[in-house]
């Protein structure tokens, strides 16, 4: 049962073999911090952990390398305006360092509430400005860059395969664009190091050979691949507005500094989408991590609601559909919570829910296989056994979790029983009202066969 993929580069589902050995070199490109991460981008890094544990299910080990942006990401994606970073620290007061800095932790924090696990190595752009002069040396002496008035440009024409991950339809961008091209010859040509402006200090800058200032943004991920993991590796991961523009730019960079493509396979997360358009950190309101939990909801549900959905889809939030999630996985928690230790796991199932991982991830598919597993007649004991394998992969925790005994503060207490009085008594307008003054106060009632039970209440 291998491992199947879908590459974005040839665009096909093509079995997964790594290129040596058992070790899967992997890189996902991280976030820009100048600002917290939404529940967008968060996404994104749930996708590529899945990925992950689903190669360490098939017994490969994963070198798993994420870069931090501190610099060079401007606000435009034609490599015009402020880097997003000198923006944040006007937006906030601080120093360009102090934001990379808070909001590096924040970001780390997000993950690590997410049981996203570690990396094997981070890296930040800003600590690794030798290596990317370095490889835009190597780009200048092969002939492939020019200079403008505020930097070093990649000269796209010169490529003859430029643009073929996001099979680009290069002469329609140039007939396209013609006007505000400016001092670049081409649409699609990028920054490789962008000259500090003469009237101002940047808070960011470095000398080069080719004047003070800083790397374009699509440089960082080039050098640092190729540091942590050589010139051609495994995978190469992103959210999916990084196919046209920016892992078509760090292909174009490596392919003329080192001769290949960067990565043998490249795979793409689709956009989580509010509202049917795209959560985004430049467009104003998004959503955190931290405004769920604020909402009484559980990270691992946002998890759990990722889960559900291929990567490969979009995934339409709402707050309807992460309380479906949360009640889904509040109700495998106890129901594996209540199965004992000490048996084996199925093998039957354990290869159902293989199969649906290795086909090209399809986890959400691989999540009816557990509902099979709770309905089905193999002893309780290897019941928890298989979902302990299965939750390898799904990462929700599953053995950590506990009940939280709450105590039930007195006064709710009371309208419960008061509530349970009028219903024996069959006043139900009575019991209605008490109920609702139970949820005011953030809890929920539900009748069971063993009396009433209170929780409470999730959402907003
Ligand atoms: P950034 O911090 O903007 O560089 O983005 C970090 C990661 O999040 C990248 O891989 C993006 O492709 C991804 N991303 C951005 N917006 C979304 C979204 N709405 N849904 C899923 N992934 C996203
Ligand atoms: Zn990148």
């Amino acid at each position: 049962m291998a491992l199947k993929l879908y590459d974005t580069w040839t665009r096909t589902t093509r079995e997964f073999q790594p290129l040596s050995g058992r070790t899967v070199g992997m890189y996902c490109c991280g976030p820009t911090v100048y600002n917290y991460a939404h529940i967008g981008n968060l996404r994104t890094y749930i996708f590529e952990d899945m990925l992950r544990r689903a190669l360490e299910l098939n017994s490969y080990q994963c070198k798993h390398v994420v870069n931090i942006t501190d610099v060079g990401h401007l606000v435009s994606d034609a490599d015009e305006g402020e880097d997003k970073m000198e923006q944040g620290s006007r937006r906030t007061g601080k120093s360009a360092w102090e934001l990379a800095e808070e909001y590096t932790i924040a970001f780390k924090a997000d993950l690590a509430r997410l049981n996203i696990l570690e990396p094997s190595i981070w890296c930040k752009a800003t600590a690794h400005i030798p290596e990317q002069i370095s490889v835009v040396e190597n780009i200048e002496s092969k002939g492939y860059t020019y200079r403008t008035s505020d930097g070093i440009y990649f000269d796209t024409s010169k490529l003859k395969n430029y643009g073929y991950l996001a099979r680009l339809d290069l002469e329609g961008l140039q007939a396209g664009m013609r006007v505000e091209l400016g001092e670049k010859r081409n649409p699609t040509d990028f920054a490789l190091w962008k000259f500090s402006p003469a009237a101002q200090k940047r808070q960011m800058e470095w000398e080069s050979p080719w004047g003070i200032g800083f790397p374009g943004w699509h440089i960082e991920c080039s050098a640092m691949s190729e540091k942590y993991l050589g010139s051609y590796f495994d995978i190469h991961c992103g959210g999916e507005d990084h196919i046209s523009v920016h892992h078509s730019n760090e292909i174009a960079q490596t392919e003329v500094a080192h001769g290949t493509r960067l990565a043998n396979f490249w795979l793409h997360g689709y956009f989580l989408q509010i509202q049917d358009s795209k959560m985004s950190k430049s467009s104003g309101e998004f959503l955190r991590l931290q405004v769920l939990m604020d909402r009484g909801y559980d990270p691992l549900a946002y998890r759990y609601l990722c889960l559900g959905a291929h990567y490969r889809s979009h995934l339409n939030f709402s707050f309807e559909s992460l309380t479906a999630a949360q009640t889904t996985l509040d109700r495998l928690r106890m129901a594996f919570y209540e199965l004992p230790e000490g048996g084996l796991a199925d093998a039957k199932f354990v290869d159902d829910f293989t199969a649906c991982v290795n086909d090209d991830l399809n986890v959400a598919k691989g999540l009816a296989v557990i509902s099979e597993v709770l309905k089905s007649s193999i002893a309780p004991a290897s019941k928890k056994a298989t979902l302990v394998v299965f939750d390898k992969v799904l990462g929700l925790n599953l053995a950590q979790w506990k009940p939280l005994v709450e105590a039930v503060p007195e006064e709710i207490m009371a309208l419960a029983q008061e509530r349970q009085k009028a219903r024996q008594e069959k006043r139900w307008a009575d019991s209605d009202v008490l109920r609702n003054t139970l949820l005011e106060k953030g809890w929920e009632v539900k009748d069971t066969a063993k009396g009433p039970e209170l929780k409470r209440k999730i959402g907003v």
